[in-house]
């Protein structure tokens, strides 16, 4: 853009260099770490605020926990207190209970323990004795027929309803022995249909036992299904061998059926029974907990109604055992882990309050927070989410925050461009006008020494030859001619600069003003030993246009023609027309001027630098003040050139307007 000294240029730069970091680079930098670094810590905060929000949650939820385990504890034990039947009713009315029964010399009581001693009342009455008649008959002897009227008899004397149910089974397998396939359907159907309490000694329901037979015999599978899914309403209440068998009649009806309703039935009933085995493991491995309780109540003074819950197993037992007095057998109350946990999870509406899901684990290692209240053995387990799930920043909007940093280092970074620009053109033409001032020293100098050098001869009578002296007098009147120019460029350049400059528009016959300006020069090129060509169009219409300022433009291209000559000698001047415009042409065939340079040559004070031009005096001002000539004239200056080969400068003005 600037060409300038290049070792001073050098220390400009780096001096600019210096101050646009300083001014611009290093706040932005500064904005910027200070940005990362916040934004750093904003994670960091989030982060712990993150971790902080999920062990107040733990706290929250084992309070809510607490509060719900052991209010049902209260209602489950004055349930058991005052319900003889609880065991029935029980798990109905607590969907998350898995077990609750009595710890009796170390051992877990099941239901089934407690129906089998309700059962146990022995029976030597009539009854028995014709039954154990008939299985003699039907096993020893043979005889069907005597079996089956001996069980009749029975029946009919028997007042115990758990012994018909025996009595109608043994009845049944007889007359299917017998053949009597219609009555056997007809006597286990009834059987069928009997209460769930009725159950043999090991707690298996005689209804099973008839949806056994049945679903080998009859070919009506829907009621042995309904009747096997109202006995599974109740699981807790039937012992492993039960769940067996349901699971072998459902096998069996399975083989017999194709109907998709009652297969869809049976794969319901069929995983029913699996987690009801499952939940039966479950709390048989209670038995070490329980163990272990007994080993610290003896060995502590008193375990009593302080009760601690406390996860056992993988699938997680909450287990809790209440010691109401000495004399009164210890009860254990066991919920299962993950469902109360969702069941208080729903129920104290704290879904809503956290993200994600949340689990129950026994073994901490995978990042678990101990909830709050009187827990032992496990852990909660909130979803691997995202920080920001838990933890809101406390930047407000942090993309805006980056979008309105991101503008404003690069307004900073524009404006800094902006001010180096500026800084640096304003630096330059410092320069330039420090270096002008210099030139045109130089300039006023060279023809002031020529003049007072020729004028001293002259008065010293030197030369008496009258060519000569004659010759004398044209040097001292071209050098002030010279001098008149330059002073008139520089008064001229203050005028442009100051904005004074004015011209006097009037119709101006252009062929007169480049012939004035020929002859102007005339005498100078002749010294100098230049040929110059003038090419003229005929019958240009006069312009309106400021004379002296029109011939003080030529004046300077000529001017400039001579100068940038290089070796050559020969100079074209043309005046044509081009339609409603004039073109001054002044050609030379000098050094011309680098493409890189000729954008630039207008400027003020812009001189080509090089070795060459910087032994050709100038002051960087002739082609300023022909630009602004022109463009006053509403018309243009225009350059050809090629490095080594000349120039073509042409000052095109409008003929008719201004
Ligand atoms: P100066 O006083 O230096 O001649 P000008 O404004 O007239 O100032 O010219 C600016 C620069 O343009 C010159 O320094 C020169 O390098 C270049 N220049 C002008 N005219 C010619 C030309 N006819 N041939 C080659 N270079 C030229």
């Amino acid at each position: 853009m600037f060409s300038l000294p290049s070792g001073r240029s050098k220390s400009r730069l780096r001096k600019q260099v210096l101050l646009f970091g300083i001014s611009v680079l290093l706040p932005a930098l500064v904005l910027l770490f200070f940005t990362v670094r916040m934004n750093r810590q904003d994670k960091e905060l989030r982060k712990q605020r993150a971790e902080e929000a999920k062990q107040l949650k733990a706290q929250e939820i084992g309070q809510h926990l607490a509060d719900l385990l052991n209010k049902t504890k209260g209602t489950l034990l004055q349930e058991m207190d005052s319900n003889p039947n609880w065991i029935k009713t029980i798990y109905q009315s607590f969907p998350d209970l898995v077990y609750a029964g009595t710890i009796v010399e170390g051992d877990l009581k099941m239901s089934w323990d407690i129906i089998r001693e309700e059962m146990s009342i022995s029976q030597t009455d009539n009854s028995e004795k014709l039954i154990l008649q008939a299985q003699q008959a039907e096993f020893s002897l043979n005889d069907l027929r005597l079996a089956k009227t001996l069980l009749n008899q029975a029946l009919s004397t028997s007042i115990m309803p758990v012994q018909k149910s025996s009595i109608q089974l043994q009845l049944g397998r007889i007359l299917f022995k017998s053949e009597d396939e219609e009555e056997a359907l007809r006597i286990y159907g009834g059987i069928l249909g009997q209460s769930m309490d009725l159950t043999d000694e090991y707690g298996i329901p005689f209804a099973l036992f008839a949806a056994d037979r049945l679903s080998l015999m009859s070919q009506e599978f829907n009621p042995i299904l309904d009747r096997i899914e109202v006995l599974m309403e109740r699981r807790q209440m039937l012992p492993s061998s039960a769940l067996y068998l349901i699971r072998d009649i459902t096998e069996q009806i399975q083989d017999r059926t194709q109907e998709s309703k009652q297969l869809e039935r049976i794969k319901i009933l069929r995983e029913a029974a699996v987690i009801s085995l499952e939940d039966i493991k479950r709390i048989k491995s209670l038995e070490v907990l329980v163990g272990s309780w007994i080993l610290r109540r003896n060995s502590s003074e008193h375990v009593g109604d302080s009760l601690t819950w406390e996860a056992h197993g993988d699938l997680p037992l909450i287990v809790g055992i209440h010691e109401k007095s000495e004399d009164q057998s210890p009860v254990l109350l066991a919920f299962d882990g993950p469902k109360i946990l969702s069941t208080v999870i729903k129920e104290a509406g704290l879904a809503e309050t956290f993200p994600g899901s949340c689990q129950m684990i026994t073994n901490p290692n995978g990042g678990g927070i101990r909830p709050g209240g009187p827990f032992r053995g496990f852990w909660l387990l909130f979803d691997d989410m995202e920080v920001s799930d838990w933890s809101q920043s406390s930047l407000p909007f942090p993309i805006f925050y980056w979008l309105i940093l991101f503008l404003v280092v690069g307004f900073t970074a524009f404006g800094g461009y902006l001010v180096w620009r500026d800084v640096s053109r304003e630096l330059a033409i410092a320069d330039m006008r420090s270096h002008f001032a210099a030139s045109v020293s130089h300039e006023l100098k060279t023809p002031l020494t020529a003049i007072r050098m020729f004028a001293e001869a002259l008065t010293m009578g030197v030369h008496k030859r009258p060519e000569d002296q004659q010759e004398y007098l044209q040097t001292i009147i071209s050098e002030s001619e010279r001098l008149t120019r330059l002073l008139n460029n520089v008064l001229d350049f203050s005028k442009i600069e100051q904005g004074t400059r004015t011209y006097r528009f009037e119709p101006t016959s252009l062929e007169e003003t480049v012939r004035t300006a020929e002859r102007a020069l005339a005498f100078h090129l002749d010294q100098k030993g230049f040929k110059l060509q003038v090419e003229l169009d005929e019958g240009i219409p006069p312009a309106l246009a400021d004379r002296d300022a029109i011939e003080q433009a030529v004046l300077n291209l000529l001017h400039n023609a001579m100068k940038y000559s290089g070796e050559s000698r020969d100079i074209l001047l043309k005046l044509r027309r081009e339609g409603d415009t004039a073109r001054i042409e002044v050609i030379d065939s000098g050094i011309g001027i680098s493409d890189e340079d000729r954008s630039s040559i207008f400027g003020k004070f812009f001189r080509v630098t090089g070795i060459e031009n910087q032994r050709i005096p100038g002051a960087g001002l002739g082609l300023t003040i022909v630009t602004h000539i022109a463009q006053s004239h509403g018309g243009r200056i225009e350059v050809d050139s090629r490095l080594g080969q000349g120039s073509t400068f042409s000052l095109v003005l409008p003929l008719e307007a201004k």
